[in-house]
């Protein structure tokens, strides 16, 4: 993070094992930006399927909104996240692959407790109407929740991005894995470029992806996804500062690269 000049990272679960965001909090201080429920969620994936993701009776989810409360209360976390509820198509590992209802009552009660604490909710979905649907149900709902689409719902309709932003003034979109280097081998290439995903590379940003962040400055965040050690955080970071970052107003980019994200998830220096 020193030597590329990051300020801050995270906004999601551990990476890796032991699936704990104490030592990054240790070792970053305020420049991390820790959340709980992510692993939680993934564990009961694991262990109960959909149906347990979406039950909210069960005793992990209150275990989860116990800690989750304590360590907003603490001071230690800024928010809930990532949430995964819609990667059917958007993760390669088929046993991490799932869709959940995302306004079921097991994630409403992890909205209450964001808002209780006025923490924000980080989501990844992906744009298949009834998913799109349930995001609008909650961000009407819970209009104080700051609602973070991870990867900008992984959708290529800049239009359907243009009305949620327009109609939902809570909703947010993250821009990770939206860059060609994520993609670095010849099979996840050909998936992402079927699927549209990549909005920017080392120069170039998408015209009609330049005018929806240009229309809705304060809305766009950026990150790397480092969610695997094989994902190259330099070219990443590269990537965001010359080919999307650049193509934007002086004005814009300073918002997207971090102005935004210190306002929503309430960083500190
Ligand atoms: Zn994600």
């Amino acid at each position: 993070m020193k030597e590329l000049n990051i300020g801050w990272a995270g906004g999601v679960g551990a990476p890796y094992g032991p699936w704990d965001t104490q030592p990054y909090s240790q070792l970053l201080g305020n420049r991390y930006i820790a959340t709980a429920g992510q692993v939680a969620l993934t564990d009961i994936y694991r262990r109960k399927g959909v149906k347990g993701i979406e039950d909210a009776s069960l005793p992990e989810y209150a275990l989860l909104i116990e800690e989750a409360n304590r360590l907003f209360a603490a001071k230690q976390i800024k928010g809930l996240g990532e949430l995964i509820l819609n990667n059917q198509n958007s993760n390669p590992n088929s046993s991490f692959q799932r869709k959940a209802k995302i306004d079921s009552p097991a994630i409403i009660q992890l909205l209450e407790v964001a808002k209780r604490w006025e923490g924000f909710v980080n989501i990844h979905a992906e744009d298949e109407p009834g998913s799109v649907q349930e995001l609008e149900n909650i961000a009407a709902a819970y209009p104080s929740v700051p609602i973070i689409l991870a990867h900008c719902l992984f959708t290529s309709n800049v239009s359907l991005i243009d009305r949620l932003l327009s109609k939902y003034p809570n909703m947010y979109c993250e821009m990770s894995a939206r860059n060609e280097s994520m993609y670095n081998n010849q099979f996840a290439k050909q998936h992402a470029e079927r699927l549209d995903w990549i909005v920017f590379d080392d120069k170039k940003l998408r015209p009609n992806w330049k005018e929806l962040i240009e229309k809705h400055p304060t809305r766009f965040m950026v990150g790397t996804d480092t969610f695997n050690s094989w994902v190259d955080v330099k070219k990443a970071v590269r990537q965001i500062r010359g080919g999307l970052l650049q193509n934007l107003s002086p004005e814009t980019a300073k918002l997207v690269a971090s102005e935004n994200a210190i306002r929503v998830m309430k960083l500190e220096p």
